[in-house]
């Protein structure tokens, strides 16, 4: 029996997960390593292939994809520049690892690689336009069109988190205004949940954070929210609304059947999800609006390697 496998690398900046996975999108075997900011990239990568080699099935690979943050060269594999290994700049990453395993590699963004993961894992690959959202500091998109990665002329396509949702909005580090990324990313969700709290007090938020508002992250609003605190809920809500915005932009403009959002800030669900949904619903075209599901990945944390090693089938 001749079982298709490949070897994904999701390269985060605290770990990078490693894992085989088969022509279905599952994992079989899996494996970490921590991310040492200070290597150079030459002892990483080499750290990478010895720890990649250790994998039962690891002879049995075809290829191996790598999902990394940043400003990717995806054609030639090389890692333009990375928030997650900022010593990194113009790495051949592809020309490396293949020299390494002498395996062919493929090196791509963490958006695009969350979406295929996304239409693996969470739609079970049997979708035929799917979005998904990715809600961390940053806000990115991938897009995947009959089963495949859509990149775009320039290999930019997908970033959703720099579409304007209000020209006269906050200033965004891409240089634009009112960005989404500028209202629903996890940085502008604590910022504004500071400002938030100086006129709706919580006494639920201070005791969780001992009243210092740096310690305010998703994850704390959203464990104050299940706490019945009313103002964290009052946070989501603005939050979704804004994320409604974006999510009736994109139901107009691509006609998806699924939309799936993942990273920290989704991990807020009905908090987040129902006010995006009422306020989704209410912008775009009813028919499109009915024909996509909206839904939060139950697969975060596996999306990005999954994806990586399914670069291959791109
Ligand atoms: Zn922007």
């Amino acid at each position: 029996m001749s079982k298709k496998l490949y070897l994904g690398i999701d390269m985060g900046g605290t770990s990078i997960k490693i894992a085989v996975v088969d022509a279905k999108g599952l994992i079989t075997e899996e494996t970490s390593i921590k991310t040492d900011l200070n290597q150079s990239p030459a002892k990483l990568a080499n750290d990478i292939a010895r720890q990649a080699a250790l994998l039962k099935n690891y002879p049995k690979i075809k290829s191996i994809g790598i999902g990394i943050a940043g400003d990717i060269d995806c054609e030639k594999g090389v890692v333009r520049f990375s928030p997650n290994l900022p010593k990194w700049r113009n790495v051949k990453l592809k020309q490396i690892i293949e020299k390494l395993t002498k395996k062919n590699v493929f090196v791509d963004n963490d958006a695009n690689t969350a979406a295929i993961g996304a239409f693996w894992l969470d739609a079970g690959g049997k979708s035929d336009n799917l979005i998904c959202i990715t809600l961390g500091t940053g806000v990115g998109g991938g897009l995947i069109f009959g089963k495949k990665l859509y990149r775009g002329k320039t290999c930019t396509a997908g970033e959703i988190g720099h579409i304007t949702i209000d020209s006269q909005g906050h200033k965004c580090n891409c240089g634009n205004r009112g960005c989404a990324e500028t209202y629903i990313g996890a940085n502008y969700v604590a910022r504004y949940s500071v400002d938030y709290l100086k006129t709706h007090k919580s006494k639920i938020i201070d005791d969780m954070t001992g009243k210092d508002y740096s310690k305010i992250t998703p994850k704390v609003l959203y464990d104050a929210a299940l706490k019945g605190d009313k103002t964290s809920v009052e946070i989501w809500k603005y939050v979704g609304e804004k994320l409604g915005v974006l999510l009736a932009d994109i139901v107009n403009f691509i006609n998806p059947d699924t939309i799936i959002l993942c990273g920290g800030v989704s991990l807020a669900g009905k908090f987040l999800i129902d006010p995006a949904q009422k306020e989704m619903k209410e912008r775009s075209f009813q028919t499109a609006y009915k024909a996509c599901k909206l839904q939060v990945s139950h697969y975060t944390s596996k999306l990005g390697v999954v994806g990586a090693a399914m670069l291959a089938e791109q």
